[in-house]
């Protein structure tokens, strides 16, 4: 017997689940299959973001900054706190509870708007068919108007430093260590390495980051990069550029690893733990009959068109397994545009207002084009400055460092992009996006009312600066940039 459903999708992420949900509110027979499985082993919505991503990381984020604060800065308020010490178990536990809400969560969302879950593993038949295994093997097929491939990504293995999921471990095992390692390595110094150094450098590793590439954090706006990379240092993380790992040996418990460096030579250090978070690829293993009709890019992402739909007809592709950022928003964005889609309304997306946060401390946020792409694009722009250091509320938090910058048109004023480096800089950057989306200046922003004393101020101040009216800040002279 086979069962028929207006949308199946494989797959329940950030982009699956919210595409699941957005389908059955429209009142579309909505099923969703997920093959990942918590450490009971019971099968669990929410994909690498709730179960080994963006939340588990920003709780260890979270709790380790709080450890740092009280092992350094409180006493700065007047705050001595004595013998401060860390229950790494505590720690992981707490996270490991926030996960189990929030997965649990969309398992009743799903009940409370009719999405039917199946646990398993889904494969795309031909002619929107999906073969359906279940935990036991057991395989049916199911039939859909639409299908929609939401399957996500994984992290990229080299072969110079195999994961053995002891000392050499991926992003997973990272939000789960036991213990604080002693010397920490990490290969990649991108969003990953960053976030997770953070964490382990303020518990007490001694982290070094190896990065292939000569440049810092590449697809930042330089001046911010250039920042970071200084603040980072200040903090103990050891970040070297233009390193290429050539090898990696396990010996008496440590790891030993070898790479060049930028000036050729070769080096080798030896780590208690080594992560590898050298980017992450579509997941699309034995998700494809040969047959399906379904075509990938250059990359091996599923080619799909500026709507998601691939080139097999009723068939869609969303998140990470597609082109663009690999955000969870990205994903879910494009989750709601698909169901939408499928219901027959002509809903499309903004693909260039994707704000991109990187969560270290303090936060670096951008939106929008960077001074880079502007200069190569030939657009004259305008460029205004905040720094935190003279923000009122940053001061009375004790978190100064860092700047919020926008860039806008010179002839038409129009936001173009926003770039920032301080505290709280994710939820910053989304004022700048909500403005961008509707098409403000810097003097519309500039003529707001933003509440004293808050850091939003920030972005106040920066708009004024973009033409030269910046109150708490000397102004720079207005400049137009060289095409
Ligand atoms: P996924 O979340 O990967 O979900 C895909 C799901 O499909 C998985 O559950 C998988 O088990 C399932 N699946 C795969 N194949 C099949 C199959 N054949 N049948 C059934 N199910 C299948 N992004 C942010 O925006 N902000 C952050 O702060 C952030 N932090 C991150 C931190 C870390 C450590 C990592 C690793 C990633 C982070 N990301 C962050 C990235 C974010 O997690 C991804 O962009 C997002 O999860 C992608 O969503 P998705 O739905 O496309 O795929
Ligand atoms: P990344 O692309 O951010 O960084 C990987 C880094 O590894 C790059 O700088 C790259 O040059 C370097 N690299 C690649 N091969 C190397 C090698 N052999 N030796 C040394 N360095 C090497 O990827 P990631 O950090 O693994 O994260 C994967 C994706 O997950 C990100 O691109 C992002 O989309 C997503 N993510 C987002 C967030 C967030 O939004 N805050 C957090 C974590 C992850």
């Amino acid at each position: 017997m086979t069962d028929k459903y207006d949308v199946v999708i494989i797959g329940s992420g950030p982009a699956g689940y919210v595409c699941a949900i957005r389908a059955a509110q429209l009142g579309l027979k909505t099923v969703c299959i997920e093959k990942y499985k918590n450490v009971a082993g019971k099968g669990v919505n929410g994909g690498t973001c709730l179960n080994e991503g963006c939340i588990p990381s920003k709780a260890l984020l979270d709790s380790s900054m709080k450890f740092h604060d009280a092992k350094t800065s409180l006493v700065h308020h007047g705050i001595t706190a004595r013998s401060v010490s860390v229950d790494i178990e505590q720690m992981i536990g707490r996270k490991d509870d926030i996960v189990k809400k929030l997965t649990s969560g969309i398992a009743s969302l799903f009940k409370a708007n009719g999405v039917a879950a199946l646990y398993g593993t889904g494969k795309l038949l031909a002619g929107k068919k999906v073969e359906y295994t279940d935990a036991k093997g057991k395989t049916k097929v199911i039939e859909a108007e639409n299908v929609v491939l939401a399957t996500g990504s994984v992290p990229i293995d080299i072969p110079v430093a195999p994961i053995d999921d002891k000392l050499i471990i991926d992003s997973k095992a990272a939000l789960d260590l036991t213990k604080v390692p002693k010397r920490l390595g990490i290969i990649g110094a991108g969003v990953i390495g960053l976030e997770l150094g953070s964490v382990w450098n303020r518990l007490g590793s001694e982290v070094v980051l190896l990065e292939a590439l000569d440049v810092f954090l590449a697809i930042m706006d330089k001046q911010i990069a250039k920042d970071a990379s200084k603040i980072f240092a200040k903090q103990g993380l050891d970040i070297r550029l233009g390193c290429r790992v050539t090898g990696s040996e396990i010996k008496r418990g440590k790891v030993n690893v070898t790479y060049q460096s930028s000036a050729g030579k070769e080096q080798q250090e030896t780590f208690d733990k080594l992560i590898v978070c050298v980017g992450r690829q579509p997941s699309t293993e034995n998700l494809l009959a040969e047959d399906c009709g379904v075509n990938l890019d250059e990359r091996g992402s599923i080619f799909v068109d500026d709507y998601c739909a691939t080139n097999a007809p009723g068939v869609w592709a969303i998140g990470d397994l597609v082109r663009g950022p690999m955000l969870a928003h990205k994903g879910s964005e494009e989750g709601v545009m698909v169901a939408e889609r499928i219901a027959g309304q002509l809903t499309e997306m903004n693909y260039d207002i994707i704000p991109n946060v990187v969560y270290t401390h303090p936060e670096i946020a951008s939106v929008g084009r960077n001074e880079e792409e502007l200069k190569q694009a030939g657009e004259p722009y305008n460029v205004g400055m905040f720094p935190f250091v003279a923000s009122g509320r940053a001061l009375a938090a004790d978190d100064t460092d860092g700047l919020v910058k926008i860039l806008a048109h010179a002839e038409t004023d129009r936001i173009l992009g926003a770039h920032i480096i301080g505290p709280s800089a994710a939820e910053l950057v989304q004022q700048v996006a909500i403005a961008m989306e509707f098409g403000s200046s810097a003097e519309d922003v500039g003529m707001m009312v933003f509440a004293h004393p808050s850091m939003s101020e920030a972005v106040h101040e920066a708009a004024l600066a973009v033409n030269g009216h910046a109150i708490h800040v000397a102004n720079r002279r207005k400049r137009k940039a060289k095409k």
